[in-house]
Protein backbone atom coordinates (compact mmCIF):
# COMPACT_ATOMS: atom_id res chain seq x y z
CA UNK A 1 0.00 0.00 0.00
CA UNK A 2 1.47 3.60 -0.79
CA UNK A 3 1.81 5.65 1.42
CA UNK A 4 0.08 9.08 0.73
CA UNK A 5 0.76 11.68 3.76
CA UNK A 6 -0.78 15.00 4.34
CA UNK A 7 0.46 16.93 7.15
CA UNK A 8 -1.93 19.71 8.37
CA UNK A 9 -0.68 22.92 10.42
CA UNK A 10 -0.21 26.81 10.75
CA UNK A 11 2.94 28.19 9.60
CA UNK A 12 5.54 27.18 11.91
CA UNK A 13 4.13 24.02 13.21
CA UNK A 14 7.10 22.47 11.75
CA UNK A 15 5.17 20.58 8.51
CA UNK A 16 8.13 21.21 6.11
CA UNK A 17 11.00 20.07 8.72
CA UNK A 18 9.11 16.91 9.75
CA UNK A 19 8.16 16.25 5.94
CA UNK A 20 11.26 16.29 4.44
CA UNK A 21 12.27 14.24 7.23
CA UNK A 22 9.64 11.29 7.24
CA UNK A 23 9.66 11.59 3.21
CA UNK A 24 13.83 10.77 3.22
CA UNK A 25 13.77 7.93 5.56
CA UNK A 26 10.71 6.26 3.57
CA UNK A 27 12.51 7.33 -0.06
CA UNK A 28 9.26 9.23 -1.11
CA UNK A 29 8.70 12.85 -2.38
CA UNK A 30 8.21 15.38 0.09
CA UNK A 31 5.59 18.04 -2.20
CA UNK A 32 5.66 21.06 -0.64
CA UNK A 33 3.60 23.82 -2.63
CA UNK A 34 5.44 26.79 -0.46
CA UNK A 35 8.77 25.68 -2.17
CA UNK A 36 6.72 24.80 -5.74
CA UNK A 37 6.06 28.53 -5.66
CA UNK A 38 9.30 29.72 -4.17
CA UNK A 39 11.38 27.56 -6.81
CA UNK A 40 8.47 29.35 -9.55
CA UNK A 41 8.99 32.92 -8.47
CA UNK A 42 13.07 32.27 -8.24
CA UNK A 43 12.97 30.80 -12.40
CA UNK A 44 10.71 33.85 -12.93
CA UNK A 45 8.15 31.84 -14.65
CA UNK A 46 4.63 33.38 -15.19
CA UNK A 47 3.22 31.33 -12.48
CA UNK A 48 6.22 32.59 -10.22
CA UNK A 49 5.13 36.51 -11.45
CA UNK A 50 1.85 36.69 -10.40
CA UNK A 51 2.44 34.34 -6.90
CA UNK A 52 5.20 36.47 -5.55
CA UNK A 53 3.15 39.74 -4.46
CA UNK A 54 0.09 37.24 -2.98
CA UNK A 55 2.68 34.87 -1.01
CA UNK A 56 4.53 38.81 0.08
CA UNK A 57 1.45 39.89 1.48
CA UNK A 58 0.83 36.49 3.07
CA UNK A 59 -2.20 35.86 0.98
CA UNK A 60 -3.30 32.68 -0.75
CA UNK A 61 -2.39 32.07 -4.34
CA UNK A 62 -5.85 30.78 -6.20
CA UNK A 63 -7.46 27.54 -5.52
CA UNK A 64 -7.58 27.00 -9.53
CA UNK A 65 -3.93 27.35 -10.02
CA UNK A 66 -2.93 25.00 -6.84
CA UNK A 67 -4.96 22.60 -8.07
CA UNK A 68 -3.72 22.71 -10.98
CA UNK A 69 0.16 22.38 -9.51
CA UNK A 70 -0.60 19.78 -7.44
CA UNK A 71 -2.68 17.43 -9.73
CA UNK A 72 -0.23 17.71 -12.43
CA UNK A 73 2.87 17.24 -9.54
CA UNK A 74 0.51 13.78 -8.16
CA UNK A 75 0.48 12.02 -11.78
CA UNK A 76 4.24 12.04 -11.63
CA UNK A 77 5.59 8.50 -11.40
CA UNK A 78 7.75 9.41 -8.50
CA UNK A 79 4.28 9.89 -6.33
CA UNK A 80 2.62 6.43 -7.46
CA UNK A 81 4.25 4.92 -4.31
CA UNK A 82 3.67 7.37 -1.94
CA UNK A 83 4.33 11.00 -1.01
CA UNK A 84 4.29 13.44 1.60
CA UNK A 85 2.60 16.54 1.02
CA UNK A 86 3.39 19.64 2.88
CA UNK A 87 1.20 23.26 2.55
CA UNK A 88 -1.62 21.65 0.48
CA UNK A 89 -4.54 21.49 0.73
CA UNK A 90 -5.23 24.75 2.34
CA UNK A 91 -9.12 25.63 1.89
CA UNK A 92 -12.27 23.14 1.41
CA UNK A 93 -12.16 23.50 -2.31
CA UNK A 94 -8.54 22.02 -2.48
CA UNK A 95 -9.53 19.80 0.17
CA UNK A 96 -12.29 18.27 -2.45
CA UNK A 97 -10.37 18.29 -5.38
CA UNK A 98 -7.41 16.20 -3.43
CA UNK A 99 -10.15 13.92 -3.02
CA UNK A 100 -10.85 13.80 -6.50
CA UNK A 101 -7.52 13.54 -7.79
CA UNK A 102 -6.86 10.40 -5.02
CA UNK A 103 -9.55 8.35 -6.43
CA UNK A 104 -9.06 4.95 -6.74
CA UNK A 105 -5.54 5.73 -4.74
CA UNK A 106 -4.46 4.21 -1.76
CA UNK A 107 -6.58 6.46 1.36
CA UNK A 108 -4.87 9.94 2.59
CA UNK A 109 -3.57 9.53 5.88
CA UNK A 110 -4.15 12.92 7.57
CA UNK A 111 -1.49 14.39 10.40
CA UNK A 112 -2.30 17.15 11.78
CA UNK A 113 0.10 19.07 13.77
CA UNK A 114 -0.66 21.24 16.73
CA UNK A 115 0.95 24.66 18.04
CA UNK A 116 0.13 27.33 20.33
CA UNK A 117 -0.17 30.87 18.56
CA UNK A 118 2.68 32.45 20.73
CA UNK A 119 5.39 29.49 19.81
CA UNK A 120 4.23 29.88 15.98
CA UNK A 121 4.90 33.84 15.92
CA UNK A 122 7.92 33.53 17.87
CA UNK A 123 9.21 30.55 15.34
CA UNK A 124 8.46 32.63 12.17
CA UNK A 125 10.10 35.97 13.67
CA UNK A 126 13.67 33.71 13.72
CA UNK A 127 13.31 31.97 10.58
CA UNK A 128 15.62 31.77 8.15
CA UNK A 129 16.21 30.58 4.63
CA UNK A 130 18.88 30.25 1.89
CA UNK A 131 18.72 32.97 -0.26
CA UNK A 132 20.46 30.90 -2.79
CA UNK A 133 18.52 27.30 -3.04
CA UNK A 134 15.63 28.09 -0.47
CA UNK A 135 16.74 25.15 1.53
CA UNK A 136 15.34 26.07 5.60
CA UNK A 137 18.01 26.56 8.14
CA UNK A 138 17.86 24.81 11.47
CA UNK A 139 16.26 26.40 14.13
CA UNK A 140 19.27 27.43 16.02
CA UNK A 141 21.18 28.98 12.89
CA UNK A 142 22.38 32.80 12.88
CA UNK A 143 22.46 35.21 9.76
CA UNK A 144 26.00 34.86 9.82
CA UNK A 145 25.93 31.12 8.96
CA UNK A 146 26.02 29.61 5.56
CA UNK A 147 23.27 27.12 3.98
CA UNK A 148 23.89 23.49 5.28
CA UNK A 149 23.04 22.53 2.03
CA UNK A 150 25.05 24.83 -0.46
CA UNK A 151 26.87 26.90 1.52
CA UNK A 152 24.58 30.08 0.43
CA UNK A 153 23.47 33.02 2.68
CA UNK A 154 20.33 33.23 5.08
CA UNK A 155 17.79 35.54 5.06
CA UNK A 156 14.73 35.84 6.78
CA UNK A 157 11.54 34.50 4.19
CA UNK A 158 9.96 37.56 3.14
CA UNK A 159 6.68 36.65 4.43
CA UNK A 160 8.03 36.16 7.85
CA UNK A 161 8.17 39.88 8.61
CA UNK A 162 5.91 40.87 11.49
CA UNK A 163 2.97 42.22 10.02
CA UNK A 164 2.90 39.10 7.13
CA UNK A 165 3.28 36.37 9.93
CA UNK A 166 0.31 38.01 11.86
CA UNK A 167 -1.57 37.87 8.43
CA UNK A 168 -0.25 34.48 7.35
CA UNK A 169 -1.72 32.69 10.83
CA UNK A 170 -5.16 34.83 10.45
CA UNK A 171 -5.09 33.37 6.62
CA UNK A 172 -4.80 29.99 8.60
CA UNK A 173 -7.61 30.09 10.85
CA UNK A 174 -10.32 31.72 8.32
CA UNK A 175 -8.77 29.44 5.52
CA UNK A 176 -7.34 26.25 6.49
CA UNK A 177 -8.47 25.48 10.21
CA UNK A 178 -11.89 24.49 8.60
CA UNK A 179 -9.47 21.31 6.86
CA UNK A 180 -9.54 19.99 10.74
CA UNK A 181 -13.19 19.65 10.67
CA UNK A 182 -13.10 18.48 7.17
CA UNK A 183 -10.79 15.60 7.71
CA UNK A 184 -11.15 14.50 11.74
CA UNK A 185 -14.00 11.95 10.53
CA UNK A 186 -11.87 10.21 9.13
CA UNK A 187 -10.21 7.14 10.54
CA UNK A 188 -7.27 8.04 9.07
CA UNK A 189 -7.03 11.49 11.24
CA UNK A 190 -4.21 12.02 13.90
CA UNK A 191 -3.33 15.11 15.41
CA UNK A 192 -0.21 15.57 17.20
CA UNK A 193 1.74 17.97 19.54
CA UNK A 194 4.14 20.28 17.69
CA UNK A 195 5.43 22.19 20.29
CA UNK A 196 8.09 19.15 21.56
CA UNK A 197 11.35 18.75 20.75
CA UNK A 198 11.39 18.32 16.37
CA UNK A 199 12.93 14.54 17.11
CA UNK A 200 9.71 13.79 19.82
CA UNK A 201 7.63 15.22 16.83
CA UNK A 202 9.29 13.08 14.12
CA UNK A 203 8.61 9.85 16.70
CA UNK A 204 4.82 11.10 17.45
CA UNK A 205 4.53 11.28 13.40
CA UNK A 206 5.88 8.05 12.95
CA UNK A 207 2.92 6.40 15.81
CA UNK A 208 0.46 8.69 14.36
CA UNK A 209 0.93 7.03 10.88
CA UNK A 210 1.07 3.45 12.06
CA UNK A 211 -2.28 4.31 13.96
CA UNK A 212 -3.86 6.04 11.19
CA UNK A 213 -2.57 3.16 8.39
CA UNK A 214 -4.58 0.41 10.48
CA UNK A 215 -7.48 2.74 10.43
CA UNK A 216 -6.71 3.27 6.67
CA UNK A 217 -6.60 -0.67 6.50
CA UNK A 218 -10.49 -0.68 8.03
CA UNK A 219 -11.52 2.28 5.70
CA UNK A 220 -10.20 0.03 2.95
CA UNK A 221 -12.38 -3.37 4.05
CA UNK A 222 -15.32 -1.14 4.40
CA UNK A 223 -15.19 0.45 1.11
P1 LIG B 1 4.36 27.79 2.85
O1 LIG B 1 5.79 27.63 2.52
O2 LIG B 1 3.59 26.48 2.82
O3 LIG B 1 4.12 28.55 4.13
O4 LIG B 1 3.71 28.68 1.68
C1 LIG B 1 4.15 30.01 1.43
C2 LIG B 1 3.07 30.78 0.69
O5 LIG B 1 2.79 30.16 -0.57
C3 LIG B 1 1.72 30.86 1.38
O6 LIG B 1 1.67 31.89 2.36
C4 LIG B 1 0.80 31.11 0.20
O7 LIG B 1 0.87 32.47 -0.22
C5 LIG B 1 1.40 30.26 -0.88
N1 LIG B 1 0.83 28.88 -0.87
C6 LIG B 1 1.48 27.71 -0.58
N2 LIG B 1 0.65 26.66 -0.67
C7 LIG B 1 -0.56 27.16 -1.01
C8 LIG B 1 -1.85 26.59 -1.22
N3 LIG B 1 -2.06 25.26 -1.09
N4 LIG B 1 -2.88 27.43 -1.55
C9 LIG B 1 -2.68 28.75 -1.69
N5 LIG B 1 -1.51 29.36 -1.49
C10 LIG B 1 -0.44 28.58 -1.14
Amino acid sequence: MALNLLMLGPPGAGKGTQSERFARTRGIPKISTGDILREAVHEGTDVGRRAKAIMDRGELVSDEVMIGIVRERLERADARGGFVLDGFPRTVAQASALDRIMDGRDPLIVVDIVVPEEELVRRLGGRLICENCGANAPMAATATAPCLKCGGRLVQRADDDQAVVLERLKVYHRMSEPLVEYYKIRPTFRSIDGAQAPDRVAADLVAAIEAAGSGALRQGVKG
